[in-house]
Parts: C-alpha cells; structure tokens; sequence
C-alpha cells in the first residue's frame, strides 16, 4: 500500500503516523517528492482500512498494490489448483471439464433420460437445480429435497457427480453429505453467511459470479470460503449485466485470463446462462476453451420447450451432442482432453 501525504504535513504528525505503521508489523519506505511524500507499506496491509485512514486530513491519496486476497492469490500460491470430483480434474491444463444437464431436476424421467443422454456424449458432471433461485416466487421453485434424491439416483445410475445448488446455510451439511460439488449461484455470491458455512466443508464448491460483480469482488467471496478452510473453489463465469440487452448477460471472456493470473482457481464458463439463447451455447463454448477456461457448465434438456425453467437456453441432446463433436475437434488444437 502507498500512502501520499501532504508536502505540508507536520513532522511530529508524519513521525506519529509512521510509528502507527511499524507498531503493526509494517515496514516503512518514506519518499519525499517535491509536492507530496509517499510512505511506501510492506506487509500484510489487509488489516489497515483505507477509508479510515483519509479521514486524516494529511492524507491526500491512497494506493493498494497488492490484491485484497490472499489465500486466492497466484502470488501467495503459484502452482495452479486442480479440483478432482469424479474422473474430472478441473484446473489441470490438459483436461477440459464438461459439466451438463439440466436447469432444474424436474421428474425422475427427466433426469434420467438427461443424465445418460450427456454420459454417453461425454460430460464428467451432471448439473440439476434442486432449489431455484428464481426472480419471482410464482416461477417454479425446484423439487427441493426431493430434486437432490432424483440427482443421487441419477448419479447411481450413471456414476457421474453431482453438482447442485444451495441457497441456505441451513442445509450445508446435507449438501456437504449427498452431492459432488457445491453450487453457489450468481445470486448468492455475496451472501457471507453461506460462504463461510461453505468454508467447513470437504467438497468443492463451484462458486459463480456475481450479476455485477467485479473480478476482485468475486475472488473475495472464494477467499471468504479459503478463508474457513475449503480450498477447493471452482470459478464459473457466467455473465455479468451491462447495457447490452440482446443477450441475457454479457459474458465476459476477458475475466478468464485475468482470473488465471491474478489466481491459481480454476475457472469454468457457464455460456447457457451468458447468452440465455441456446443457438448461442456453442460458439461461447468454444471461444471459452480458445480463451483458456478449464470447463464449461451448460444446460441440457431431454425436450427444452417444456422445460419448467431455462428452456430458451437449454441444448436438447442431440445439439449436446453436436457441440461435444466440436469440442472434441478444436481440442487437439489447445492440447485439451474432453
Ligand atoms: C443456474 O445455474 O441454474 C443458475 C441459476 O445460474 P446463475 O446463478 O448463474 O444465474
Ligand atoms: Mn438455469
């Protein structure tokens, strides 16, 4: 952190200020210019609220040069991260991961029939929404408990992992005891309570992006569950909201490069969620291998026009399939495996 004061700053008050720095642990570099003095502060600086400190008159501006994360930070941990959940490694270069199934687990048939139809084109994950967050309390909820007994039997019947979402914290130790991966959606990014509930437990959690989340926001919210003691944070870009209106969202490919270097997660694309147009899954699918995402999560319905949530941006199998074929063929070229 740089601190600028005023070139007319008392000596006693810089003196004081400056002894309030080491008394914390900080090292201290003090650089006088011709109108300003900077105090250079190395250390943890996570503790110091800048707020707080412009409240002192001297004070003129204050500058963060390191990340306000740590345990997320590729600087503190610069090998990668590689998530296992089932033949999957998420994170691991010469994987690409491919999470598919449905918005919400609807019937038993449903699921079923989805489940093994993206089996046997090739995903290594199955997603289904058991509890939906949805914008109105008129839409269709999810199944709620009975939608994760539906999931753990279609992953009995085709041993691929689970990954659904939570809503409350209340039901962590049951996510944390039936399902493979632990969903936080966009909505709930921000919600601290349920993060650091997430922080005690042993399974990943695929942590989504904020609506209008920054990048740096998004990598707080994965360092409030490190932070509890679960390491196992699995990014997903999944849009994020802009004037553009032709598309559900903006996705915004740009945040996985920053990611990869600003952090040593993993990140997937979520491009059913991005567009909210499912003619628009496969090119995105694409460039988020081209752009250097470990995965994507996409949405996959056995018949989406009667589909209770998302059926406008749901694949049905056969198009599933066809974007599995592309995957395959352009993976050669980023030395991926999908
Ligand atoms: C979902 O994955 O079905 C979902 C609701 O996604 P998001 O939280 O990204 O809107
Ligand atoms: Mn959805």
């Amino acid at each position: 952190m740089v601190i600028v004061t005023k070139i007319s700053i008392e000596q006693s008050h810089l003196d004081a200020m400056v002894e309030d720095f080491r008394a914390k642990g900080l090292e201290v570099d003090i650089i006088r210019g011709k109108d300003s003095i900077a105090l250079g502060l190395i250390g943890d600086t996570h503790s110091l609220d800048a707020d707080r400190l412009l409240l002192n008159p001297d004070v003129e501006r204050i500058m963060r040069v390191q990340e306000p994360f740590k345990k997320a930070s590729r600087k503190f941990h610069p090998q990668k991260t590689v998530v296992k959940v089932g033949n999957a490694s998420i994170g691991d270069d010469t994987q690409f991961a491919v999470i598919a199934g449905p918005c919400s687990v609807e019937t038993k048939e449903q699921i079923l029939t989805v489940a093994n139809g993206v089996k046997n084109s090739g995903a290594s994950i199955l997603r289904g929404g058991a509890y939906k967050p949805r914008t109105s309390p008129y839409s269709f909820q999810g199944l709620e408990l009975e939608g994760l007994e539906l999931l753990k039997e279609a992953r009995a019947a085709t041993g691929l992992p689970i990954v659904t979402e939570i809503m409350s914290p209340a039901l962590v130790e049951t996510f944390d005891r039936d399902v493979d991966v632990i969903q936080v959606g966009a909505r709930n990014m921000q919600n601290f309570d349920l993060l650091k509930e997430l922080g005690k437990c042993s399974k990943p959690i695929l942590l989504k992006r904020g609506l209008s989340s920054t990048i740096e926001e998004w990598l707080m919210s994965a360092e409030y569950i490190m932070s509890g003691g679960n390491s196992k944070v699995i990014l997903c870009e999944r849009g994020i909201r802009t004037f553009e209106t032709y598309t559900r969202n903006t996705l915004d490919l740009s945040a996985i490069p920053a990611v990869k270097k600003l952090s040593h997660l993993p990140v997937v694309v979520d491009p059913s969620h991005s567009a909210g147009m499912s003619w628009m899954v496969e090119p995105l699918s694409l460039a988020a291998m081209a752009v250097g995402a470990d995965g994507i999560i996409v949405e996959v319905h056995n018949d989406p026009k009667s589909a209770l949530c998302d059926g406008a941006q749901s694949l049905d199998l056969c198009q599933y399939e066809n974007l599995m074929q592309k995957l395959k063929a352009i993976s050669v070229h980023f030395g991926r495996e999908c």
